[in-house]
């Protein structure tokens, strides 16, 4: 499929060195070697608009990141266990986006761990061991994060102390979806219990971008948090991939007017650094800080700290979420005139720069288009936009571009995505 003699030779060395376990993007593999803002470069010099990365949010290499990052490798690396005044300038600026009730912060280095530390915690407050996912939920790489992690299919099986319930999908729910998202919580903590096992947390993706992106009506969140703190376990808001402003507000609880008691970060905070890290009421940690000795060699080290400040200092200086919510809401103004026009689209939703368009058949069924979406993927690719697809009918456009994205950029994605529905 249009591999050059290179591109062939580079797919066999990463098979040769790197295994099986990796996976590529897209029929025909991108090899990227450069980026500004939304914009990516391949080795040939050719230009692609980066629909699909949420890591590198504030724009790809973002000069003032890159210098931040630069000056204090320059200076000095060390960790938590010396004195340095950077964590302590991004731990105070960093709570500063968070309601009050949130007032300590831990740092790591990627959201698996974020979420691995935020699960150790809330079993060391709630002396309980269940956990509530939804059932396409992606959480982290480790041992204890790929247990509750059902996106990652049946080779890796679910806890026994985990329960996956449907996602508040309002598009294929069914009635009462998504308010009957917070009753499917309640009756899954009673099933647990009733199996012997305590309730100790609900971790979900605030825009639940695995499952398919399901953003509204907002406040659903505020019920589902609430059926979790009945029923005696802690609310874990994991913001792994809405957080930093990509949703139109710093945080995606936000739009749930919701406060969380652990809220795990990572992919943005560091625009391509490896910064994580959580945020907790403070009461929760008296259990865990006393008994553990907390260290994580690179977690908050100095270099990573200024890239995390820098980030913070960007995203308010550029008005990055503001622009995400504008520049968003235009987008999926474009995705919905395309419906009009394109049957295939069965529904787009979104918040800000985080939205999914679904791929149907036939929109009274509402049957997946699984295999057209696969081809659409592709084909944008073949005219340099990417994105991808997610939902358990892989037929969820995932459009998640760098939160400085133009309303021209987001008119060269609408219309090549016309382009592309044209032919397909
Ligand atoms: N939580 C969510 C919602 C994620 O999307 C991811 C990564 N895709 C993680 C946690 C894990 O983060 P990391 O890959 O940095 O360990």
């Amino acid at each position: 499929t249009g591999l050059s003699a290179q591109e062939r030779a580079m797919v066999e060395r990463r098979q040769r060195l790197l295994g099986p376990a990796y996976r590529l993007f897209y029929e025909h593999p991108v090899h990227l070697v450069r980026g500004e803002g939304a914009w990516l470069f391949d080795a040939e010099g050719n230009r692609y608009l980066d629909c699909y990365n949420n890591v590198a949010s504030l724009g790809h290499a973002h000069p003032h990141v890159v210098e931040a990052i630069a000056r204090q490798a320059g200076r000095i690396n060390t960790h938590t266990r010396y004195l340095h005044e950077t964590v302590l300038d991004y731990a105070e600026a960093l709570l500063a986006t968070f309601p009050a009730s949130l007032g300590h912060v831990m740092f790591t280095c990627t959201g698996s761990e974020a979420n691995d530390l935020a699960l150790r915690i809330a079993r060391a407050h709630t002396g309980g061991e269940g956990i509530v996912v939804t059932s396409l939920a992606y959480h982290g790489v480790t041992a204890s994060l790929a247990e509750l992690s059902p996106s990652l299919g049946e080779g890796v099986p679910l806890g026994r102390h985990v329960t996956a319930v449907a996602p508040p999908d309002a598009y294929r729910g069914g009635p009462g979806m998504p308010a009957r998202f917070a009753a499917d919580i309640a009756a899954a903590f009673a099933d647990l219990r009733r199996h012997g096992i305590r309730p100790c947390a609900l971790l979900v993706d605030t825009m639940f971008t695995s499952d398919g992106v399901f953003p509204d009506p907002a406040g659903f969140l505020a019920q589902a948090a609430e059926a979790a703190r009945s029923a005696g376990a802690l609310f874990i808001a994991d913001e792994v991939q809405p957080g930093f402003g990509r949703t139109g507000t710093m945080w995606g609880f936000q739009r749930h007017g919701v406060e969380p008691d652990i809220v795990t970060m990572g992919k943005p905070m560091g625009n391509g650094h490896p910064v994580a890290g959580l945020a907790i009421r403070p009461e929760l940690l008296e259990r865990f800080g006393g008994s553990v000795r907390y260290f994580n060699t690179f977690g908050g080290n100095p270099v990573s700290a200024a890239a995390g400040l820098a980030v913070l200092q960007v995203l308010r200086d550029e008005r990055l979420p503001e622009n995400a919510a504008a520049v968003g809401a235009h987008l999926l103004a474009g995705l919905a005139a395309l419906a009009e026009r394109h049957p295939i689209i069965g529904d787009v939703r979104g918040a800000g720069l985080s939205i999914g368009a679904e791929m149907v058949t036939d929109r009274a069924t509402r049957e997946p288009a699984t295999a057209e979406t696969a081809r659409i993927v592709n084909a944008l690719r073949e005219r340099r936009v990417l994105i991808s697809a997610s939902g358990p009918g892989a037929n969820i456009l995932k459009i998640r571009p760098p939160l400085c994205l133009s309303r021209e950029q987001a008119d060269l994605f609408i219309g090549t995505l016309d382009e592309v529905l044209r032919v397909a």
